[in-house]
């Protein structure tokens, strides 16, 4: 059986895996895997961007996003006459039966397919299983110069999986698995509200969900705390010769605390 890995701490949101993914499908008849895809409008292979925290104290994650090729794949059960899974996983829709079944683009609940209006087709990640077929990798993973997106025997990254540092994206199992994915943060900004400055090397600890840590304002008078768990947190930020300060949060997605501005003792 394939899988494929994404390796969230390793990708730079090139954009490189969508464009290959492009440069292989549109304008190409991949038959029986894949009729061409339209030149607009279909992305079955996206980089997502998700903005977390609060400006000015944001950080973007990058998701390498397509079909899961699910395990309990609901296309499959949807459309069972036209959706079928090969040998070594990867889940195709086959482009001569489909054609004309609108319905199927809705049984995906991870919005994965699209409709190619002009050939009246489904259409989504075959996997490249033509490349698969000549003992290539898929394009997308060609073309991810950072290592961020793998392909190969699940054997190959039995380490990741087995350890449960890799997980499937789809809850039920499937061929796309990934891992690092970025946990929230907290940040916010000491300063002497007196003098107008910020305050370098204050000391802020932070406590709660198994956490216990300290870490001291950078040169911007910033503290950022990350890879937290959701949940109740405590903050104190202390500095010699000003009153310190503390705040109780609950943190549910990363969180811009704001300003600490700190009086002198
Ligand atoms: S992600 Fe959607 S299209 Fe892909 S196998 Fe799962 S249900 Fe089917
Ligand atoms: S090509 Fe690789 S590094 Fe670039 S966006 Fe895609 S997964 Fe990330």
């Amino acid at each position: 059986m394939k899988v494929f890995l994404f390796d969230a701490a390793r990708c730079n949101g090139c954009h490189n895996c969508q464009v290959a993914c492009k440069d292989e499908h549109c304008g190409n008849d991949w038959m029986p895997y894949a009729a061409p895809q339209p030149d607009t409008g279909h992305f079955w292979m996206q980089v997502q961007e998700i903005e977390h925290g609060q400006a000015p104290k944001v950080r973007l994650e990058y998701r390498a996003c397509m079909c899961n090729h699910c395990d309990d794949a609901a296309c499959i059960k949807a459309a069972p006459d036209c959706v079928y899974r090969r040998d070594d996983g990867l889940v195709i829709i086959d482009p001569e039966k489909a054609k004309g079944r609108r319905d199927i683009v809705e049984s995906c609940p991870h919005g994965r397919i699209f409709w190619n209006d002009e050939l009246a087709l489904p259409q989504k990640c075959t996997g490249c299983a033509h490349l698969i077929d000549a003992g290539q990798v898929p394009h997308c993973v060609d073309l991810c110069a950072t290592g961020a997106l793998r392909f190969g025997d699940e054997s190959d990254f039995s380490d990741e999986i087995s350890s449960g540092k890799a997980v499937a994206v789809d809850a039920g199992g499937g061929r796309v698995y990934c891992m690092n994915m970025p946990k929230l943060f907290v940040a916010g900004e000491v300063w002497d509200p007196f003098d107008d400055e910020i305050i370098e090397g204050a000391c802020v600890h932070l406590v709660g969900e198994g956490v216990d840590r300290s870490e001291l304002t950078d040169g911007f008078g910033d503290f950022w705390f990350k890879g937290l768990e959701p949940g109740n947190y405590q903050l104190e930020v202390s500095v010699s010769n000003y009153l310190g300060q503390s705040k109780q949060f609950r943190l549910d997605k990363s969180l811009n605390l704001g300003d600490f501005p700190l009086r002198r003792a």
